[in-house]
C-alpha cells in the first residue's frame, strides 16, 4: 500500500458571490497520475492553486488540505511550512511561464532557485554540478541541444518540455500541472504527455494534470477526478467515464469555447 500523497477534505472556495468549489474531496497516492477533467470554468485551477497555497479555501468552511504529510490549509488559513512544501510540487502551466530573454539552460536551473539559500538565489549563481544536472534534465526532455538557446526562439511543444525539465530541476515529488497541452498541437501534446508518464512511472513522481481532452486523460492515466461545477462529479477509474457520463459531464455547463 502506498501513502497518500495529496489529501483535499471539504474544499469551498467562493470569489464574492461566485461558489467555485463546493466541499470537494478526495485523496491521491504516492506514483499515481491522475487526470482532473471538467468544462472550463468548473474549478480545475482553483482546485490546483489550493494545493500549493496561492489560494486559500473559505474561513467558514472546514477545508483542510495536507500534501505529503503536510498541513497546507486549515479552514482558510494558510500553515506553517506551507513555503517550503510548495517547492517540493512542481508546477506546470498552460502558458509554460518560461523567461523568453534568458538561455533554456537558465530556464532550467530557474527550478532550483526556490530551494537554495536565499542569498545564492539573489545572486543567482550557479555550481558546475547544478548546471550538469539542469543538462541531464534537458536530456530528459530531449532538448540537450538547445540548451544554449533563447528560450522565445522554441516551438511551444519545446517550451512546455523545458517547463518539464525545470520541474525536474526542483527535484519535485509531485506534478501539479494546469492543462499543459492546451495550447499545444496534437504531436507535441503527445510528447508532453509521454514525458509526463516517463517521469511518474520511472521516477514515481505524483502526477495530478488537468485536461481539456478526455481522450487524453484515458490514453495516459489511469484515474480521473472529474468537477462539475465546482463539485465532484466523477472519482474512480478512466475506463468507468462512459460516453454517457461524459455528456452529463459537459452539458449545460457553461462552455465558453468558440
Ligand atoms: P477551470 O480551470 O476549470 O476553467 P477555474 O478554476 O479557472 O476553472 O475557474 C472557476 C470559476 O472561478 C470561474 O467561474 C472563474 O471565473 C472563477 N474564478 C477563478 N479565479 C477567480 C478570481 N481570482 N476571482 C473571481 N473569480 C474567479
Ligand atoms: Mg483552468
Amino acid at each position: 500500500m502506498s501513502s497518500v500523497t495529496i489529501a483535499v477534505q471539504r474544499l469551498s472556495k467562493t470569489f464574492g458571490q461566485t461558489r467555485v468549489l463546493e466541499n470537494v474531496g478526495f485523496d491521491i497516492h504516492a506514483g499515481e497520475m491522475v487526470a482532473l477533467i471538467g468544462p472550463s470554468g468548473s474549478g480545475k485551477s482553483t482546485l490546483l492553486r489550493h494545493l500549493v497555497g496561492l489560494t486559500t479555501a473559505n474561513r467558514k468552511a472546514d477545508s483542510h488540505i495536507r500534501v505529503m504529510g503536510r498541513d497546507i490549509q486549515r479552514s482558510g488559513r494558510l500553515l506553517r511550512g506551507s513555503r517550503t512544501q510548495r517547492c517540493r510540487c512542481g508546477y506546470i502551466f498552460q502558458q509554460f511561464n518560461l523567461v523568453g530573454r534568458l538561455s533554456v539552460l537558465t530556464n532550467v536551473l530557474v527550478g532550483r532557485l526556490g530551494s537554495m539559500p536565499r542569498w545564492r538565489a539573489l545572486l543567482g549563481r550557479f555550481s558546475d554540478e547544478e548546471r550538469a544536472q539542469a543538462r541531464q534534465a534537458l536530456a530528459r526532455v530531449g532538448l540537450a541541444e538547445l540548451a544554449e538557446q533563447r528560450a522565445n526562439t522554441l516551438s511551444g511543444g519545446q517550451m512546455q518540455r523545458v517547463a518539464i525539465a525545470r520541474v525536474l530541476m526542483q527535484d519535485a515529488d509531485i506534478i501539479l500541472a494546469d492543462e499543459p497541452i492546451a495550447s499545444l498541437d496534437p504531436r507535441s501534446a503527445r510528447e508532453v504527455m509521454d514525458i509526463l508518464q516517463r517521469i511518474n512511472r520511472e521516477d514515481g513522481r505524483t502526477v495530478l494534470v488537468s485536461l481539456h481532452q478526455v481522450d487524453y486523460a484515458r490514453r495516459y492515466c489511469p484515474r480521473a477526478i472529474a468537477l462539475k461545477q465546482g463539485r465532484l462529479y466523477y472519482d474512480g477509474r478512466t475506463e468507468g467515464l462512459t460516453e454517457a457520463r461524459l455528456q452529463a459531464l459537459y452539458e449545460n455547463a457553461g462552455f465558453d469555447e468558440s
